[in-house]
């Protein structure tokens, strides 16, 4: 039988009808950077043998392949910062069915990465940047390096990519004033900036609804600077962003959340970097399939814990119910 007929009879489909193509695959925990809103300055990692092998994401992702997925996004924790993740890339290059391979890193190693990370046959790249002001920078991310985050960015540029996307957390009280330098900083070098509303997943649980800095506010921000925002239509109707283009050609994405979820399109499935699956960033279950993958199971019995996983994926992640309880992992656990 063809692989496209496996996977739309074996698709990831949940009680809601949502069809599941998309794997988030955390490689690490671990992170070179400390940003306030994502990982305390203190942190237990996890030992190495707990860490899914390459091969074993290898396995995860060709199996998840027969079940209907067909883009993967690497992230962590820092992904860069796990040794030798480019051959990662290329071992799931290899794999026929993906059609896509993206990677979400804070850029700090990016220029010693991103010739060989597009040599492998990584397609996109989103790099996080919430400040071009390096004291402001210095301050989220614990960390003063800032110009070696910039120089990745050029890097990135350089080795061809044909998509890279900035991606800036939006904090109220905290980053109104990185919104404008963000978006002329984006125009320069003309990529898109995707604007991200905090959310409860932080390590050090600092969170609460009033440091929401909205959407809709970062919206009548950009334009009372730039002029009107026309929205984009959505290639992809799963990708959380609004997409919109300023006069001068723009582009600018927000992902609204907390304010406005939208989890009726989430085709999303992950991985965490201790094998462990889950089908919502704000899920307190974990599905282990690393047990699996070291007790020798088979691929059936690999694909019948994904369908599982995502049979009991809830209709929302709930962040716009104040009644909400907090996930039990931080965003650099889960993978961001
Ligand atoms: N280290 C990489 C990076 O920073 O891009 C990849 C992992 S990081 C967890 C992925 C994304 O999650 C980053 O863009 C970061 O801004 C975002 N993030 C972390 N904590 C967040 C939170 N509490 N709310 C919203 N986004 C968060
Ligand atoms: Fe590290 Fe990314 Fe979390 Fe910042 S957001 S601490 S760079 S994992």
């Amino acid at each position: 039988m063809a692989q496209a007929d496996t996977a739309s009879r074996d698709a990831l489909v949940d009680r809601f009808g949502r069809v599941h193509t998309s794997l988030r695959i955390g490689v690490t925990d671990r992170c070179n950077l400390r940003c306030r809103y994502c990982m305390p300055e203190q942190v237990e990692f996890l030992p190495r043998s707990e860490i899914l092998t390459f091969e074993e994401i290898e396995r995860v992702t060709r199996v998840a392949c027969l079940l209907g997925v067909r883009k993967v996004r690497i992230t962590g924790g820092e992904p860069l910062v796990r040794r030798n993740v480019t051959d990662l890339v290329a071992r799931l290059a290899r794999l026929p069915e993906l059609e896509e391979i993206a990677l979400t890193t804070n850029g700090l190693l990016l220029a010693d990465h991103a010739v060989a990370l597009k040599e492998a046959g990584l397609d996109r790249l989103n790099i996080s940047l919430d400040s071009v002001r390096p004291e402001v920078f210095g301050q989220w991310t614990r960390r003063d390096v800032l110009p070696r985050v910039l120089e990745g960015i050029d890097a990135a540029m350089e080795a061809g990519f044909d998509s890279i996307r900035l991606n800036a957390l939006a904090i109220r009280g905290l980053t109104e004033e990185e919104i404008g330098p963000l978006v002329r900083f984006a125009r320069s070098k003309r990529l898109e900036v995707r604007f991200i509303e905090f959310m409860p997943i932080d390590g050090e649980q600092r969170w609460e609804r009033a440091s929401v800095l909205t959407g809709a506010e970062i919206r009548r921000r950009i334009e009372a600077e730039f002029g009107r925002l026309s929205e984009r239509s959505r290639p992809d109707p799963s990708q959380p962003a609004r997409d919109y283009v300023l006069p001068d050609g723009t582009r600018i994405g927000l992902i609204c959340s907390v304010s406005e979820p939208f989890c009726e399109a989430c085709n999303r499935l992950r991985l965490t970097a201790e094998g462990q699956l889950r089908n919502c960033l704000f899920s307190t279950v974990s599905w282990d399939i690393r047990h699996l993958l070291r007790s020798g199971a088979d691929d059936a019995s690999l694909m019948e814990m994904m369908r599982q996983c995502i049979r009991a994926k809830k209709r929302g992640h709930g962040t716009d119910d104040p009644t909400m309880l907090r996930p039990d992992l931080a965003m650099y656990q889960i993978g961001g």
